[in-house]
């Protein structure tokens, strides 16, 4: 990687790099540093080292002057240097080491997960025919399976072994190839896959001053002239202006008018935001005085961390934009995180409204290259500002003056896969090292982030009213009890007189498809995936049953397959359904759906807010996408169709899930002039999480909740680990998670871990998934530091079995974070 940027730590005489390989293995590794590399090698490069049989890439974390005791024959030397400068600076290393220390994750994996994916060549193995192999394929007399494989490696001249055992899966395993290679038939050998992405460049033409001292044609004279009054443009811009140029640049190059260069470009970025002005607004008296403590703490240069508890259309967005504007007059950097970027293009315009270039964007809906091109950007210091989703929270700023986490009660900050970081917490860690101010905001923020703010962890401010004093949305209750058929009185009623007023109405439920199921009422037949321990989904676009977990799909059957009756019924709603309803209650009125099957083309949930916008639709009925941060001064209506789906789901955080979307939903109403109004469907109206909503009420639910959970010894009250095994064999994930609730036990009983209780083993609330059988044991605790001691040991002993079995261990940390 080329750099115009300085390493930390100069390279001096050390003899050993500790590396960081990005492979799952806990430990770390030593290195001999060959004399080439001496000097150069500096903490946090990446570097080429042999592993087993293998080259992988690993990240120097530390240089030693003499190898560990007891490992000095057996080093081997690093191979390869991928760097000319360090892309982790000590400070980002120190941060890394906290994620896989708390985490219990292998810190290469963690540095892994904070860089953009281009950066890491892949080793594989590639398979060849051996000639002893091609004489055997030509004279005959293989195996049947052996001639198929050959053939296709004939054909190809090489191919992975991955590529093969995907291919032939059915027929080839991987021992019988190894047993190929043992008879000489083939080879395997280690290869670098070349899949880094690259910086690119484009060709560009700068004006070197003077004047022809010939002549010159008026083709080259008017291409130079062009030239001179741009300074530098790219080969491409000119292509467009003229026709085939390029002898007559070859001939103003060679009389020295003009000079050819390599310049880089970076990539478009896919997510665009629509340029409007925002004018800067004034501010409300509540909104000046949290901006006022905000302001103190980013001039403090100290951790200072705040948590904003601000209604729906407090005005949060200002606060942030003028934070940054401080920050910035500092020379200093910004993180802004929000839950998913390309879900609120009236958020990011306005960002880029205010600071123009000096704003990057970082989230995974970003192709490789581009993502490459704005980690880069900000690697460079060439942007101030990095906004995105949760990983953006890696962003390698070296002089950060604020973390923004904007809806930080947001579920989308957890990563449920691999490492199971939670960014919110994150934020945190990341602003305490860097002495930063950290901002949480939310209308409902996190039972974890309220405690923390109750016992002075973080300091609470309050932004109680919506700005230019709109009042909250009235909110009612509908008992469906007493009602028939999916929409109540209420709702219909609102939704008729919204229609006549051309005013506009959301409609809120969180399940898509058609129906949740296909029950046959004759023998009781539903239809489960065969991969996950739900049932599939119906849909009716195009009549199919679908697993919502792992798109598995077939299509919907006429009539049961088991009794053949023909009464195959849907049970329960979504939006797919709800669509139609309305669309045959109102057929003269302009019905549009948002959810994952509506949105899943680049840039169609755009349009359909965009057409929102404009007036052009009048329902919009949606999942929770259509909850998220959006402002239309239009929309002066919001049913919930049914408030139970997330307050059935088996956690001990659905009552408080439910709460939030409930008051983030009804937030969506009376943004503009006209009064708003929700109703919400529900058969339990007297559940406080309803209640609370209603009341827009969040320090009551906060209350009553938190009683809850302390009564039940729920975090924020402990900590959680769960300790989950997946494996494709069920008897082996039962029997293995069975020896881990002998060892917990044990090791409970040899002292490890005061006031830790285990819950389990036992099978995952979705016992299957995507083909994965799941066990898993519960690790309760008050002391965070007790809890950890424990994991660790339990891990490093199940380690060994599990590498045996075949059985994969995943530890989620529960993101309760008590400083
Ligand atoms: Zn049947
Ligand atoms: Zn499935």
């Amino acid at each position: 990687m080329t750099n115009q940027r300085k390493g930390d730590n100069l390279g001096a005489m050390k003899e050993i790099a500790e590396v960081a390989v990005g492979l799952p293995v806990s430990k770390t590794f030593h290195y001999r540093i060959p004399e080439k590399m001496e000097n150069v090698l500096q903490i946090g490069m990446r570097v080429l080292v042999p592993f087993k049989k293998r080259k992988v890439t690993g990240f120097a974390i530390d240089l030693l002057d003499h190898p560990p005791k007891g490992v000095e024959e057996k080093l081997r030397e690093v191979e390869d240097l991928l760097d000319e400068a360090p892309l982790i600076d000590v400070k980002m290393l120190r941060f890394y080491r906290w994620i896989a220390d708390y985490y219990i994750y292998p810190l290469g994996e963690v540095i892994k997960a904070g860089l953009p994916p281009g950066l890491l060549p892949k080793s594989e193995m590639i398979v060849a025919l051996t000639q002893e192999g091609m004489k055997s394929l030509v004279q005959g007399g293989l195996e049947p399976i052996q001639e198929k494989v050959f053939t296709e490696i004939e054909k190809l001249g090489k191919l992975t072994l991955t590529k093969i055992l995907k291919k032939f899966s059915e027929e080839v395993s991987k021992s019988q190839l190894l047993f190929w290679k043992k008879k000489g038939l083939i080879d395997i050998e280690v290869s670098l896959e070349e899949k880094e992405v690259k910086p690119k460049f484009e060709k560009v033409i700068t004006y070197q001053g003077g004047e022809s001292a010939q002549p010159i044609s008026r083709k080259r004279s008017e291409i130079l002239k062009w030239v001179k009054e741009r300074g530098e443009v790219s080969i491409s811009e000119l292509n467009k202006r003229f026709k085939s140029p390029s002898k007559a640049i070859q001939s103003l190059k060679a009389s020295g008018l003009i000079a050819l260069s390599d310049r880089e470009v970076i990539r478009n970025i896919s997510v665009r935001a629509e340029l409007k002005p925002y004018p800067k607004p004034e501010l409300t008296s509540d909104q000046e005085a949290v901006l006022v403590e905000i302001l103190k703490g980013i001039r403090s240069k100290r951790y200072s961390p705040f948590l904003i508890h601000g209604v729906t259309g407090s005005g949060k967005t200002e606060i942030y934009l003028r934070a940054i504007e401080e920050v910035l007059n500092q020379g200093r950097e910004a993180i802004v995180l929000v839950p998913e970027i390309s879900l609120t293009p009236q958020l990011l315009s306005r960002f880029k409204d205010r600071f123009g270039e000096n704003l990057s964007l970082l989230h995974s809906k970003l192709g490789r290259g581009e993502r490459y091109d704005q980690w880069r950007r900000i690697w460079r210091q060439d942007v101030k500002i990095a906004m995105g989703a949760r990983s953006a929270i890696f962003a390698p700023f070296k002089n950060l003056g604020i973390i923004i986490v904007d809806e930080e009660h947001d579920p989308s900050y957890k990563q449920e896969e691999k490492l199971k970081y939670h960014a919110r917490d994150l934020a945190v860690v990341r602003a305490r090292e860097d002495e930063a101010t950290l901002l949480l905001g939310s209308a409902t923020p996190s039972l974890e982030s309220f405690y923390n703010a109750q016992r002075g962890k973080f300091r609470l401010l309050n932004l109680p009213e919506r700005i230019e004093g709109k009042p909250l949305p009235r909110v009612e209750v509908v008992d469906m009890k007493n009602e028939k058929g999916l929409l109540s009185e209420k709702v219909r009623a609102a939704l008729k007189k919204n229609i006549e007023d051309k005013k506009q109405s959301l409609l809120f439920l969180n399940r898509r498809g058609f129906a949740h199921f296909i029950l046959c009422p004759d023998c009781g037949l539903t239809f489960k995936c065969p991969n996950c321990s739900v049932t599939l989904t119906y849909h009716l676009r195009d009549r199919s049953l679908q697993c919502h977990y792992c798109d598995y799909r077939i299509p919907a059957p006429g009539d049961c397959p088991r009794c053949e009756g023909h009464r195959l019924q849907g049970m329960g709603i979504g939006t797919e359904r709800l669509e139609q309803e309305i669309r045959s209650l109102f057929p003269e009125t302009q019905v549009s759906r948002m959810d994952r099957d509506t949105t899943s083309r680049s840039r169609s949930h755009q349009q359909i807010l965009k057409r929102l916008e404009s007036g052009k639709i009048d329902i919009l009925v949606g999942t929770q996408m259509i909850v998220k941060g959006h402002d239309f001064p239009n929309v002066t209506f919001v049913g919930v169709v049914s408030a139970d789906t997330s307050l059935h789901f088996p956690d001990f955080r659905s009552s408080e899930r439910t709460f939030q979307l409930l008051t983030q939903v009804a937030g969506r109403a009376g943004r503009g002039e006209v009064f708003g109004e929700v109703v919400i469907q529900t058969f339990s109206p007297e559940h406080y999480s309803i209640q609370k909503a209603k009341n827009h009420d969040f320090i009551g639910f906060y209350q009553e909740e938190s009683q809850f959970r302390e009564a039940l010894d729920y975090p924020p009250f402990s900590r959680l680990i769960n300790f989950r095994l997946i494996g494709n064999s069920e008897k082996k994930t039962k029997a293995l998670s069975e020896e881990m609730g002998r060892i917990g036990q044990d090791l409970l009983k040899r002292g490890y871990g005061k006031g830790i209780e285990i819950l389990g083993p036992s099978a995952a609330p979705f016992a299957k998934m995507r083909g994965k059988f799941r066990w898993q044991m519960l690790a309760k605790g008050k002391s965070p530091k007790l809890l950890h001691q424990f994991a660790q040991k339990l891990t490093l002993q199940l380690e060994e079995e599990i590498r045996v079995e075949g059985v994969n261990l995943d530890i989620d940390v529960d993101p309760v974070f008590v400083l």
